[in-house]
């Protein structure tokens, strides 16, 4: 087990010439023995930043340090990490039973130490009866077991997994999770996992990493990632559906100022925006904080198509002015296709953003500054 730090960590690759910063300066602690997921989309520097980690890229800049140790400049198999990766990398020619030791194998451990080993991971994974079977006997889903099952024979201070279930079909994908977090708390060792699946990043983890463009977005636990982003890219990455935003104008009150937006009006604490009179903020609300036809604030929207979900609907419309607004409901009367409904949701659940995206307000401390003397 390890405390992970990032410093100020940078990669910047050359292509043809032309730089192309993939991680723009990560400083974070990634504690010790926690399930830590690296989400973002596709492009935004997670897998750059785990094969730092795993000592497969040399950082441009920055330190990495596991505990007191500095490993930036040492090589793979000097930092004890393991790593599984999205595509599939098993021995063809190898057993199960092979695969999964080869590492110990190499490392000169005997073969009644390997099979214990070996045994013990196949029985976390659940795959005991395919230990003498090749790879190409196996469902990817199984193969991706076994992928994990000679990360795990190593006992490695960090466990690195890069999308390992994203080749995987929905049902295998959902019993992988369950091994993955199994084999998180049998190991009892850190495990950084890389995701572009924020529903993954907030099922699976203690702490999620939220990346845009190479920089920290927000470093948080789920929940608090999923009530106080601090940035409407947050607030719409993490989330399903996303957060709807729309916009609105600082205006000044009698009592300080306002927020107007969409016959939504919200008083702001005193000091608070001031002096941006005449901008352009955003708001923010969750589908699932909007209820149809009750709540403080309101506007009205054109439904565009209804999405049955079991219990509850995903109810796609749009605003006046065209803005997507999404309502999560369980109550489908009067609601179809081209109707015009009202959207109602409290000010606790507001999020205000400025003009640059980064949140200046919630809407609970706003509630609550309104509720007291
Ligand atoms: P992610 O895993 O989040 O999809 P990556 O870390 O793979 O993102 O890539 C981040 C950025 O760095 C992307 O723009 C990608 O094109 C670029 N990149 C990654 N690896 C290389 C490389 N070896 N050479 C040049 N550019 C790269
Ligand atoms: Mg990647």
């Amino acid at each position: 087990m390890a405390t992970i730090h990032l410093e100020e960590l940078r990669k910047v690759f050359s292509v043809g010439g032309t730089d192309h910063v993939a991680v723009d300066g990560i400083s974070l602690e990634i504690p010790d023995g926690s399930f830590t997921t690296i989400v973002g989309p596709s492009g935004c520097g997670k897998t750059t930043t785990l094969r730092m980690l795993a000592g497969l890229e040399t950082p441009t800049g920055g330190r990495i340090r596991f505990d007191d140790r500095d490993v930036t400049d040492l090589r793979p198999q000097e930092r004890n990490v393991a790593m599984v990766f999205q595509s599939i990398a098993l021995y063809p020619h190898m057993t199960v039973r092979e695969n999964i030791g080869y590492a110990l194998k190499i490392d000169g451990v005997p073969k009644a130490g390997r099979d214990e080993k070996i045994e013990e991971a196949a029985e976390t994974l659940q795959i005991t009866d395919q230990l003498e079977k090749m790879p190409s006997e196996l469902s990817g889903g199984q193969q991706q077991r076994v992928a994990l099952g000679s990360a795990f024979v190593q006992d490695p201070d960090a466990l690195l997994l890069d999308e390992p279930m994203s080749d995987l079909d929905a049902k295998l994908k959902a019993e992988l999770r369950v091994e993955v977090q199994r084999l998180h708390k049998e190991l009892d060792t850190t495990v950084v996992y890389v995701t572009h699946d924020q529903t993954e990043a907030m099922t699976m983890s203690d702490h999620v990493v939220l990346l845009n463009e190479g920089r920290l977005e927000q470093f948080a636990p789920p929940t608090e990632l999923f009530d106080r982003p601090t940035s409407a890219y947050a607030a719409r990455f993490i989330g399903t559906p996303s957060t709807n935003v729309f916009e609105g104008t600082v205006e000044s009150g009698e009592s300080g100022p306002l927020v107007k937006g969409q016959g939504t009006t919200v008083r702001l604490p005193t000091g608070a925006l001031a002096d941006r009179v005449g901008e352009t903020v955003s708001l923010g609300v969750r589908p699932q904080y909007v209820t149809l036809d009750s709540g403080e604030h309101g506007l009205d929207v054109t439904v565009e198509v209804v999405e049955p979900l079991g219990t509850e609907s995903v109810v796609h419309c749009r605003t006046a002015d065209g803005t997507p607004f999404d309502v999560v409901t369980s109550d489908l009367a009067g609601v179809d296709p081209g109707e015009t409904v009202r959207a109602g949701f409290d000010t606790e659940h507001l999020y205000l953003f400025d003009a640059g995206g980064e949140t200046v307000a919630f809407g609970a401390d706003l509630a609550e500054l309104e509720g007291s003397p």
